[in-house]
């Protein structure tokens, strides 16, 4: 039997693969339910909210149908905005700077067109200046920088970023700065989400065909013996190791681990997360399907709407937000539990998005593992861990098993391609 550790996306598409080829196995998931960072919760009367904002935009076929397969959907066009000294842009911010004072947008342009680009920039806050000139750089992407990455653009590199940013050409710029332009920049032109059920929906097909053991927290693996110990004192043998959970806690879980692992696990850096989710008693809270907040005594960097995704996550004539704040061990919380919800009641207020007594129901919860953290540490210490999980036969997938930027369908096709290598190994 092949035992998979965690019930994400990711675990799940392992499994879902494996029994393709006929091959046991069966996942064992801490949590009561199944789906990990793809989960959902409810509260109240019916407000069902996703763990952070959670859209489809893959553009790979075998993942379309899957999810299609699964569950109808919604088809997004997912236009944002931002909010910055209490103005209102379009996302992305560069490409719609017109609402901005004259004299901020002058000096967003000509720092633009005196950037300089003759050497290749080092880490993401040199890409930054390289892409959009100082003044911008500051004021907008450095300080989300650090409101989203807990760490400051100067520290991180710049491996994570392909195709996850939209450039702006200067007739764009200067286009936007003029008047609010039509066209959609972001570098998603369409999102899907599923109709009923919240995203874990898209889900639904591969799971039902998997052996799910929910309640059982890994505590101790003895690669030896070939067995794995849970929190509520029961074991399970197995012949291959499959594990999603983030590496960090895998290997403070595996007997006998060498220490210069703990200490490589040690300096991996993540962000956690703070959500404060809000069920409005009217529908029109809402106005877009996300907004970033640059504004740095707003604590929170973005809020998404689960009732514009679909209506199926809010009672009926009823709206919601979820606001998502980041950190981590190089940046601590700010505000937590009821002082953070406060925090976002009174800020959400003055901004007009609501009044107190539009509030239905409100709720805060921690996600221990948000995202994967790109500072100098990372790549030599994941090769240090990976290295050694490779040795012992522990095979790993999905954004925590690879430490990496993975999106839902890139943690299902790390969950897939492990199968392969699987049989290749058996093989030979
Ligand atoms: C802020 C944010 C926004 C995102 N937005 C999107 C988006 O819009 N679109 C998109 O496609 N992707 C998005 N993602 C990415 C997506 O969530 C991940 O790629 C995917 O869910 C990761 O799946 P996974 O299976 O690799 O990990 P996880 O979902 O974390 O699964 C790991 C599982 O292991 C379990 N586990 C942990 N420790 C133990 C233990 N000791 N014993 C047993 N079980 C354990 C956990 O409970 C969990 O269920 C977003 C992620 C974040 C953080």
């Amino acid at each position: 039997m092949i035992a998979i550790l965690g019930a994400g996306i990711s675990g799940i598409s392992a499994s879902y693969h494996l029994n393709l080829r006929g091959i046991e196995n069966i996942i064992f998931e801490k949590k009561s339910s199944w789906g990990g960072l793809c989960d959902n919760f409810t509260i109240g009367d019916g407000f069902r909210f996703d763990y952070f904002v959670h859209l489809s935009f893959t553009k790979d076929d075998y993942v379309k149908k899957l999810f299609n397969q699964s569950s109808e959907y919604i088809l997004h066009n997912p236009i944002s905005t931002n909010y910055y000294k209490g103005i209102w842009l379009k996302h992305p911010a560069q490409n719609n700077l017109s609402p901005l004072s004259t004299e901020e947008k002058t000096k967003i342009i000509i720092d633009f067109v005196n950037k300089t680009n003759d050497k290749e920039p080092q880490n993401y806050y040199e890409w930054l200046l390289f892409q959009f000139g100082e003044y911008f750089t500051n004021n907008f992407p450095g300080v989300y920088t650090k409101k989203y990455w807990t760490a400051p653009s100067k520290e991180l590199t710049i491996d994570w970023l392909s195709g996850r940013f939209s450039i702006p050409s200067l007739e764009n710029i200067l286009k936007g700065a003029f008047e609010e332009q039509d066209e959609n920049f972001y570098y998603a032109q369409e999102m899907r989400y599923p109709k009923k059920g919240g995203y874990k929906s898209f889900l639904n097909g591969m799971a039902s065909e998997c052996i799910i053991e929910a309640n059982k927290e890994i505590i101790l693996i003895d690669l030896k013996a070939k067995r794995i110990d849970f929190s509520d004192n029961s074991f399970s043998h197995y012949e291959e190791l499959v594990s999603s959970i983030p590496l960090p806690e895998l290997v403070k879980c595996i007997k006998d681990v060498p220490q210069n692992i703990l200490d490589a696990s040690e300096k991996l850096l993540c962000t956690s997360g703070q959500l404060v989710s809000l069920g409005f008693n009217r529908p029109d809270i809402p106005k877009n399907i996300w907004f970033y907040i640059y504004d740095e005594d707003i604590i929170p960097a973005r809020a998404y709407s689960p009732s514009i995704k679909s209506p199926d996550n809010v009672p009926f004539g009823k709206s919601s937000l979820q606001f998502e704040t980041y950190y981590s061990k190089v940046s601590p919380k700010k505000q937590s539990g009821n002082s953070l919800i406060e925090h976002i009641v009174n800020k959400g207020n003055k901004m007009k998005l609501w009044s107190v007594n539009d509030i239905e129901v409100q709720d805060y919860r921690e996600v221990k593992y948000a995202n994967v953290v790109f500072n100098s540490e990372r790549n030599k210490n994941v090769s240090i861990i990976h290295d050694y999980l490779k040795s012992k036969g522990i095979y790993f997938i999905g954004r925590f098993g690879e430490w990496d930027y993975l999106w839902s369908d890139q943690s299902l096709l790390s969950g897939k391609k492990i199968t392969q290598v699987i049989v290749d190994d058996k093989d030979h």
